[in-house]
């Protein structure tokens, strides 16, 4: 349809913007005005901030917003035409970028129970729901998952389930022209749903191990789950495999204390980079300095060429974040 074909000519990135609700007990923290407009073109929504302080008016456009009333399905159907290009044998990159708090991990995981499933598993689901279609064209897929972790520029493997996994740092091998660019990361060859949200859970919880050791880690660090598809269909003698990657990225705010400042060092920069390497690939650059940091390095074959990337800015609307609201729409601004 036209929308398809408007975003084609628009190239391989999306952006949308989120913007979470409030939580029951957070009824009574004042909030800015914002609106959401259609705007004028049928490919675009904007977003206008309205600071009464300041008397200011900001106004970004995105590819679509999700509004406070936007289900976790209604997203979903927004973005699965990326988990299906993933299954036709593109490389898709999927991020939530904002402030710690702002929903991020909500919008990839989600909260309890089915309604409230994020991307992640429901992307999980429709490629299980597609394969037995595919099955039936004669295409026998195998899916295998990894979950990692990026902390201070060190990649941890969070299916490890060895005791002191997180001490083993992931070595990047630079093999181009294959994708086997992360030694010794588990990948786990996943029969069911049901045995990926066990996976996922796993991960979580060694997430969560590692953040009890240090607070504040989980906000601190990007978490990535890699789905690889190969697909193999013997009667038409053909072949693919592709990757989708789910990356709930580190809390983008400012940090303020000294005593985090390496923390912030590192996360101001492997978002600087991603949002660097994403604007070289809008724009044509002979260079991508994919190799700035861990996170675009390890994204590589997933970034540029044929692949696909959608960005969600994950936004609040509390009036002690505008700023930090107001920086988030500005890098996605800056990669749009
Ligand atoms: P982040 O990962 O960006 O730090 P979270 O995803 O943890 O933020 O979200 C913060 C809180 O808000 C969590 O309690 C989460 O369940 C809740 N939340 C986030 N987005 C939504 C939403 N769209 N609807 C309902 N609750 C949400
Ligand atoms: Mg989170």
């Amino acid at each position: 349809d036209l929308r398809n074909t408007i975003q084609d000519l628009k190239g391989n990135i999306r952006v949308y913007c989120r913007v979470r609700p409030p939580l029951e007990s957070e009824l009574n923290k004042p909030l800015f005005n914002l609106n959401v407009l259609d705007a004028c073109s049928i490919d675009v929504e904007k977003i206008e901030l309205l600071n009464s302080a300041r008397k200011g008016k900001h106004s970004f456009t995105f590819d679509g917003i999700f509004t406070p009333h936007t289900s976790q399905e209604d997203v979903f159907n927004e973005v699965s035409s990326m988990v299906q290009s993933a299954l036709d044998g593109y490389n898709v990159c999927i991020f939530a970028y904002g402030q710690t708090g702002s929903g991020k991990t909500y919008t990839m995981e989600g909260g309890c129970g089915k309604e409230q499933y994020g991307i992640i598993p429901r992307a999980f689901n429709m490629i299980f729901t597609c394969m037995e279609d595919l099955k039936r064209m004669g295409w026998e897929l195998t899916i295998r998952a990894s979950f990692l972790e990026i902390y201070n520029e060190i990649i941890y493997d969070l299916l490890n389930s060895s005791k002191d996994q997180m001490n083993h740092e992931i070595k990047m091998v630079d093999s181009k022209g294959t994708d086997l660019y992360v030694s010794n990361l588990k990948q786990e060859e996943v029969k069911s749903s049901h045995d990926f949200i066990r996976l996922m859970i796993f991960a979580q919880r060694n997430r969560q191990t590692a953040a009890t050791l240090n607070n504040e880690r989980s906000s601190r660090s990007h978490s990535v789950a890699q789905i690889k598809i190969s697909a193999i269909n013997e009667k038409r003698k053909e072949r693919y495999t592709s990757n989708l990657n789910l990356v709930d990225l580190a809390g983008s705010e400012s940090g303020k204390t000294t005593q985090r400042m390496d923390e912030t060092k590192h996360i101001n920069r492997s978002l600087s980079e991603l949002s660097k390497v994403i604007l070289s690939l809008q724009t044509n650059q002979s260079h991508i300095p994919y190799r700035n940091s861990k996170l675009t390095h390890l994204l590589m074959p997933s970034l540029g060429g044929n692949s696909k990337t959608l960005m969600l800015v994950n936004i609040n609307q509390f009036d002690n974040c505008f700023g930090e609201t107001l920086n988030s729409l500005r890098f996605a601004t800056k990669v749009n």
